[in-house]
């Protein structure tokens, strides 16, 4: 399988300590952290800025939109404004911006763009599950997915960080794909702000109004906490009270269990935590998730213990795929349940969904009602996910087909 591991014990991993000075819990935390953001560096994303030179305005913190506008003789409160048609409006048109007089107007259009990812395809599943393949401008491709609630006018997008992953779990698509490189922030935004305008949602809802793409997953393709700095960017302009307005409460950000970056994500953008446990073993969860081999259960459970503001209200939830006959026995679920005492969680079950060359088979339904009873008599809540959007592969795991298979008709890059 490509890619298989390459993370799980080099360069994002785990190094020897051999220098003299012993160093202590903290230091070697900053200095893993610090190996992730390099190692995320090396697969940055090409610049902002297209083949006529105009640069992209989307994905600009506040602050940088600002010194766009100095760096043209343009008054800093001009971001404002900006910032209010681009994520308020969702403009992508200078000449659509009235509160801009023509002449800065036309400037602006010289110089700039306000960016959407071009849509390659886009489907939706006989239950209303919407996938769409987007491409950026070096031709790189990945898939975003909306899943509305079945009952009421709202649902969740599911993003994607990366182009592939390096991170090779044996149950996920994505995870056979080589790591090509990380989204940009523009690219992370830009996704959420292309679902919105296929369901011509702007301006933005206000808080409190009901909104139809009322949640984010960052569950797509990819592991978020490897291209942290990109994601957590996005996620704050998302958040920004003045534009898009989405709140911390409906963003959930799921990982495979990258330890040193947890707490960060905590503290700075204070989102809800999904956490990828799949196995309570570390013999088998090095096995299926093999970053397990660099941060095994007890470090990734005691990182969820101190996670900020993981409360009563705000639980953590582990994600656990159900395949028959190697995680899904009744004894596992008991022993999850110990593993995750004093907590505060909630269990997702996800029934396997099977991609084309899958090594697993579903767990049979009894079995994964049997694990659910077990784990919610234990005062869980254990709700059993019904895949979406099987029919055209949108479901968890099942990213990569479309993307991959686009690559490869367009031939070698
Ligand atoms: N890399 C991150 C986020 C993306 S994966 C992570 O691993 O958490 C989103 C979720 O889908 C994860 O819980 C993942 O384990 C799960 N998943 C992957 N492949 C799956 C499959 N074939 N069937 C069901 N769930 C799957
Ligand atoms: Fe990567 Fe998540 Fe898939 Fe594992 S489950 S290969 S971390 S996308």
């Amino acid at each position: 399988m490509p890619g298989r591991g390459a993370d799980a014990g080099t360069a994002a991993g785990r190094h020897p300590v051999s220098e003299a000075a012993p160093a202590s819990e903290a230091d070697l935390s900053a200095q893993e952290r610090e190996r992730i953001l390099a190692k995320a560096a090396l697969f940055a994303p090409p610049p902002a800025t297209l083949p006529d030179g105009r640069r992209d305005l989307v994905g600009l913190s506040r602050e940088e939109l600002a010194a766009e506008m100095v760096a043209i003789g343009e008054k800093p409160f001009r971001a404002n404004q900006l910032w209010h048609w681009i994520y308020h409006q969702g403009v992508t048109d200078f000449a659509a911006m009235p509160t801009i007089a023509k002449p800065m107007q036309a400037k602006l259009a010289e110089r700039f763009v306000v960016g959407r990812p071009e849509v390659t395809a886009e489907q939706t599943s006989e239950d209303t599950t919407r996938k769409w393949l987007f491409r950026w401008r070096d031709g790189q491709q990945v898939e975003t997915v909306y899943i509305p609630d079945r009952q009421e006018d709202r649902g969740a997008v599911c993003i994607s960080t990366q182009v592939g992953c390096t991170l090779s779990c044996t149950f996920c698509h994505t995870g056979t794909q080589k790591l090509v490189r990380n989204l940009g922030t523009a690219e992370i935004v830009g996704q959420f702000m292309a679902a919105r305008d296929s369901y011509g949602e702007w301006p933005s809802p206000k808080d409190g109004t009901p909104r139809l793409l009322s949640n984010i997953v960052v569950m797509g393709m990819g592991e978020p906490l490897y291209n942290y700095e990109a994601t957590a960017k996005a996620l704050k302009i998302i958040m920004d009270h003045e534009g898009i307005g989405l709140s911390r409460r409906r963003i959930t950000l799921s990982t495979s269990g990258v330890v040193p970056m947890m707490d960060r994500c905590g503290q700075e953008l204070g989102v809800g935590l999904a956490v990828s446990l799949h196995a309570v073993t570390n013999e088998l969860r090095n096995e299926i998730v093999p970053l397990n081999r660099n941060y095994p259960i007890e470090e990734l459970l005691a990182a969820c213990r101190r996670y900020p503001g993981a409360s009563n209200a705000r639980r953590i939830t582990f994600e656990y795929v159900m395949l028959r006959g190697v995680n899904d026995s009744e004894a596992e679920a008991r022993e999850l349940v110990r593993l995750l005492k004093g907590i505060p969680a909630k269990v997702n079950l996800i029934p396997f969904n099977p991609w084309p060359g899958s090594p697993y088979l579903t767990s049979r339904t009894e079995q994964v009602q049997r694990f659910a009873d077990i784990v919610m008599d234990a005062g869980y809540s254990s709700p059993i996910r019904r895949p979406r959007g099987r029919d055209i592969l949108a479901a968890c795991g099942q990213l990569k087909t479309e993307s991959e298979r686009a690559r490869k008709k367009a031939g070698p890059a």
